[in-house]
């Protein structure tokens, strides 16, 4: 029964070491999270203490995912399931009165992180008629990723207290981090000849705006809103003529037609910024972390709004 289960797991995982087939694996905490982020944040505090898999699939877009029937049967397994907030995960409470799994542990990262109003910063007038309860991207904060790192590490050590020395040291590690890419923001971002975020993509990057003194406008005021008409897009266009920013950006994992359209009739160049809700599989493969993809974007924000 051993050999078959070793079997069925390398088959799976075609990483998965003989060790970590056998009854290595069985030992350790095994976590799930919905989004990108956590699902950094967690393996890196459970570390080799934890298995952490991610609900969405890479290359998934967060927004309108919805949990399949096979999700529900992985909950049954998990030590911990993760999530950002009920207004990111609207389905996640439901889906957790739907698992009857004694063990589990549900956190929600987001808990006592004020939320923004959403679209308030935004130019053309069609605000804030999505998401009520606010703007649900507040990993894009790194003083709110570093509250979240907290409200993880709680959950980890609760499930887990054996290892609670290990989880702290690296949580701290990974708030250092998190310390360190606030300041290398504020103060690449300190002198820029733009202040303004043109963004092609659904409204996301309002908390890392508001936290380094920038103006920002989405195309799409909320993900799920229906793309803006002729009028909205000549608007924005104005609206980039007139601040004299230097790119367009288009958001991760979409097509990116519209930021195309618009960086292309005001003669900007096109530029990625990634909210990290979820990466690509190759990026998964390649390892890459949320400081990563927040160092990439620092380079391109650093360009597009031509900062000395
Ligand atoms: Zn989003």
């Amino acid at each position: 029964m051993k050999v078959l289960t070793a079997l069925i797991c390398c088959l799976l995982l075609a990483g998965c070491t003989s060790q970590g087939a056998t009854e290595g694996s069985s030992k350790k905490l095994q976590v799930i999270v919905t989004l990108f982020p956590l699902y950094d944040m967690a393996r890196a505090i459970g570390g080799e203490y934890a298995d952490v898999s991610l609900l969405l699939p890479p290359g998934a877009e967060a927004h309108s995912f919805e949990p399949r029937p096979g999700d529900i049967l992985r909950l049954h397994k998990a030590d911990l399931f993760i999530y950002t907030g009920p207004f990111m995960e609207p389905w996640a409470e439901s889906l957790l009165k739907g698992v009857d799994a004694k063990g589990l542990k549900a956190i929600n990262a987001g808990s006592g992180i004020p939320l923004l109003r959403q679209g308030k910063e935004q130019g053309d007038g069609h605000d804030d008629h999505h998401h009520e309860g606010g703007d649900p991207h507040i990993w894009l904060d790194f003083h709110n990723a570093q509250t979240m790192v907290t409200t993880i590490l709680a959950g980890f050590t609760a499930q887990e207290p054996a290892h609670a020395g290990a989880f702290r040291r690296n949580a701290a590690q990974y708030q250092a981090r998190l310390e360190e890419l606030d300041r290398s923001y504020r103060s690449a971002l300190a002198d820029c000849r733009s202040r303004t975020i043109i963004h092609g993509g659904h409204f996301a990057f309002g908390y890392l705006a508001k936290r380094y003194d920038l103006r920002y406008l989405s195309a799409f005021p909320a993900s799920g809103d229906s793309e803006p008409n002729a009028r909205q897009m000549a608007t924005m266009i104005e609206l980039i003529r007139s601040t004299g920013t230097g790119a367009v950006y288009y958001e991760e994992l979409v097509s990116p037609r519209l930021a195309d359209t618009l960086a292309r009739e005001t003669g900007s160049p096109l530029l990625l910024l990634s909210a990290g809700h979820n990466v690509s599989r190759d990026d998964l493969a390649r390892g890459v972390t949320f400081p990563d993809l927040m160092e990439r974007n620092l380079k391109n924000l650093r360009q597009g709004l031509r900062c000395r």
